[in-house]
């Protein structure tokens, strides 16, 4: 079967590997569908992620069909369409303890510290699949997995109906993020330095939209918020700067939701954490967020409504990467399709 499989750092290959077969009892066989290309794939494509080993086979935004399952096996049958929760933990660390296992001392991610699911078949045991409605295109399963992303910074925010949310970054974790802060009854702000990005933003229900080249945020903050401060802020970009911008904007007993992995210090005092009495914290993958996500798609609650832009088959992955690469601002999500039956919008170049 065909891989796609980071060898070196820029050494992206289509390589051919065997296909895999069941060897646990609670193990199900799923034919691979379709795979979201996501920023962490390019950090690993540019041997930029600090987590990953190489080679590795990417991928980690699966959306599939189950073709066989182990004996032990009782919530999936063969033809049933899954989306992949792509962590796997000890249970037994304090923070699987504390029901946080996506912070598991042992965590191991799917398609960074072991082989994702960018390759025509792939096994994993039950617990990591989610069964989603045979109606959901594949092209909106295949979301799942960057939503709940979003759902997790959400509710590590602890956003509820009626907050004032900042969310900085329009990329497509910034746009999940605000899918679902607008579903939690927030109403949010967007920042980005794209003018398309932030129409394309409004268009996914941001309030008010801020130009962070041309607007002062932080201004543009006071008076949405009548100089209250946003009550969460989200940072979707992960600079130092905008993790400053952060602290700065947040409200009093405000939120602070960090999603990056910048070594580089920020510059932060102390001063207006205590005097606000602000909660910074961290977001990392998701916990317990996919039945919350699955159930939203199945509902057609959440929609990609754009934010999926091009589709390419397998053999065509270079031309995917080459693409980000080149014109990332032409690129919202890139899919790379393992059925040719499947119709999404075709690459436009
Ligand atoms: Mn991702």
């Amino acid at each position: 079967m065909k891989a796609v499989q980071v060898r070196k750092a820029y050494d992206l290959v289509t390589a051919e590997m065997k296909k895999p077969i069941l060897s646990k009892d609670d193990d199900v066989l799923v034919k691979v569908k379709l795979v979201g290309i996501c920023g962490s794939d390019m950090h690993i494509y540019h041997g930029t992620n600090p987590l990953a080993t190489l080679p590795r086979v990417i991928g980690h935004e699966v959306t599939g069909q189950v073709e066989e399952v182990g004996p032990n096996v009782r919530s999936l049958k063969a033809g049933d369409h899954v989306v992949i929760e792509p962590i796997s933990y000890c249970g037994t660390c304090y923070a699987c303890r504390k029901g946080r296992p996506n912070v598991c001392a042992k965590l191991s991610v799917f398609g960074v510290h072991e082989d994702g699911g960018m390759r025509e078949y792939i096994v994993l045991p039950e617990r990591q699949l989610h069964v989603v409605s045979k109606d959901l295109p594949w092209e909106e399963a295949v979301m799942a997995e960057p939503y709940t992303i979003g759902a997790q910074a959400v509710w590590r925010g602890r956003v509820e109906k009626g907050d004032t949310v900042l969310i900085q970054g329009a990329g497509p974790i910034g746009i999940c993020v605000l899918k679902m802060a607008k579903l939690a009854g927030a109403a949010v702000m967007m920042t980005d330095l794209n003018s398309e990005r932030l129409a394309f933003a409004k268009e996914n229900g941001a309030d008010a939209v801020v130009n962070a080249q041309t607007e002062h945020v932080a201004e543009r903050v006071r008076e949405w918020t009548g100089n209250e401060g946003a009550n969460v802020v989200i940072d979707a970009v992960c600079l130092p700067a905008t993790f400053e911008l952060s602290i700065e904007a947040v409200s009093p007993a405000g939120h602070v939701v960090v999603l990056g992995f910048d070594e580089r210090a920020a510059q932060i005092s102390q001063l207006p954490i205590t005097k606000k009495e602000v909660t910074i914290t961290g977001s990392r993958l998701q916990t317990n967020q996919f039945p919350k996500v699955v159930e939203l798609l199945n509902k057609g609650k959440i929609a990609h409504n754009g934010l999926v832009t091009h589709s390419f088959s397998v053999d065509d992955v270079h031309h995917a990467f080459q693409l980000i690469e080149e014109h990332p601002d032409q690129v919202r999500k890139a899919v790379i399709t393992f059925d040719e039956l499947i119709g999404i919008r075709r690459c436009k170049q």
